[in-house]
């Protein structure tokens, strides 16, 4: 567009107009201007394929997303206060994913929402504020939100961990370290234990076999509740289920999920056993002015029929096993890459070198150097050396080769190279 301000001008206006807390990517920053598929579109008209975003998750402005919000725009939008066929429409849709026992829906705007609301729910039952959550952990923005996340609380800026919050060390089966959940004996009382069930913070860390149904075991026996976060990692992105619990084989009394559900539009929830939902219901109304509106339930409906109809899950597994195969073949020949892990199109590898030791320096060149190229790629991880991947998930094989082939141009470039 000719009346378009140049990139360095906006970023400098960015600097003192907007919150001065918010970052920008890369170190060249690019003024993104459509999406479509698997791709976005910078001021230039230049394509990159996109593999970081998880929110897109049927594909960039995929026209039945547009075309549904679109049409509920011009007819109505108002709050959840009257009765109207489409929330009760997606909540039937969204449980009918689910497990039978999470059987009630509370429908918010954000990821940051849903975990606080579940937080409170949680309190409501076992009376206490007392959580348990993982080292390295991200669960939202709000005050206690970030009390239990301590990639926040523990980094800069943060304000450390809160007595109420019990950490578990990230499992990390590349170095065999805390594999089991371990946590000391004298914080058995009941509490709140969430988690997401990938950890993406923590640098797409798969969770050890049987980990969570450890966790869940004792933190049930001391009458705790558990919260599957799935902001990241839901919606049938892990390919072999709907949500990454199951990988688990667990089932949560409350699930939390966001990002994918409106693809880019603002909707999130909270679904829940009838039995938190009661102790939630203690005569103080919940009520949220945004959520579960007409708009954002239409672009629900819509994101849940394309899964359906484009076999969108089934494509996760397939799309993410082949491109795990291309990735597992590149690590066999560049030592660099210490492990290939995840599940469908949520994966991450991660970089090292002599003994493990966490390859920062060169993880950050490979994704700003992939950002030159046209692909757009993040890092992850308490190091910052794990390239995270979870594009949209209409990705196709024929992307995932290009996206190996330019890796493996990179990896053989000096600046990669250990020494
Ligand atoms: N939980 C997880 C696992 C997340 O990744 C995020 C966002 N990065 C949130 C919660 C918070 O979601 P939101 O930004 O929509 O408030």
């Amino acid at each position: 567009s000719p009346s378009l301000p140049p990139t360095e001008e906006m970023r400098q206006q960015r600097d003192h107009k907007l919150g001065y807390s918010l970052s920008v990517s890369y170190h060249r920053p690019l003024t993104v201007l459509r999406g479509s598929g698997s791709y976005l579109y910078d001021d230039r008209g230049r394509r990159f394929l996109d593999t970081v975003n998880n929110v897109a998750h049927v594909g960039h402005e995929h026209p039945r997303v547009v075309e549904a919000i679109q049409r509920q725009a011009a007819v109505l939008n108002t709050n959840s206060r009257y009765l109207h066929p489409t929330i009760l429409e997606l909540a039937d849709e969204l449980t009918n994913l689910l497990p039978d026992e999470l059987s009630v829906v509370h429908f918010v705007n954000s990821g940051s929402e849903a975990n606080e609301l579940a937080l409170r729910m949680a309190e409501a039952v076992t009376g206490t504020r007392r959580v348990l959550a993982m080292e390295m952990g991200y669960h939202g923005n709000t005050t206690r939100t970030i009390d239990v996340s301590s990639y926040k609380f523990g980094r800069r800026g943060g304000a450390g961990r809160p007595a109420e919050t019990v950490l578990l060390p990230l499992p990390d089966q590349l170095r065999r370290r805390h594999l089991q959940p371990d946590w000391d004996t004298n914080d058995d009382a009941p509490r709140t234990f969430i988690a997401e069930s990938i950890l993406s913070c923590g640098g797409q860390l798969m969770l050890p076999p049987g980990y969570l149904d450890s966790v869940f075991k004792r933190v049930r026996a001391h009458g705790g509740i558990t919260i599957a976060d799935e902001v990241q990692t839901g919606l049938g992105r892990v390919g072999s289920h709907w949500w990454a619990f199951e990988l688990q084989g667990v089932v949560p009394d409350i699930v939390t999920i966001g990002k994918p559900f409106g693809n880019g539009h603002p909707l999130a929830a909270v679904v829940c056993t009838t039995r938190v939902a009661e102790a939630f219901a203690n005569g103080m109304e919940y009520f949220n002015t945004f959520g579960g509106n007409p708009v954002s339930c239409a672009a629900g409906l819509a994101v849940l029929t394309t899964l359906r109809e484009e076999g969108l899950k089934q494509r996760a597994a397939e799309v993410g096993g082949y491109l795990t195969g291309l990735l597992n073949q590149l690590r066999a020949n560049y030592p660099l890459i210490a492990e290939v892990r995840g599940a469908g199109l949520f994966l991450g590898f991660e970089l090292t070198g002599k003994d493990l030791a966490p390859a920062t320096a060169p993880a950050s060149y490979l994704k700003n150097r992939m950002r030159e190229l046209g692909f757009l790629m993040s890092t992850d991880g308490p190091h910052e050396n794990v390239i995270k991947i979870k594009p949209p998930l209409c990705f196709t094989r024929a992307q995932a080769e290009r996206l190996v082939d330019f890796l493996d141009r990179v990896l053989r470039e000096d600046k990669m190279q250990i020494r």
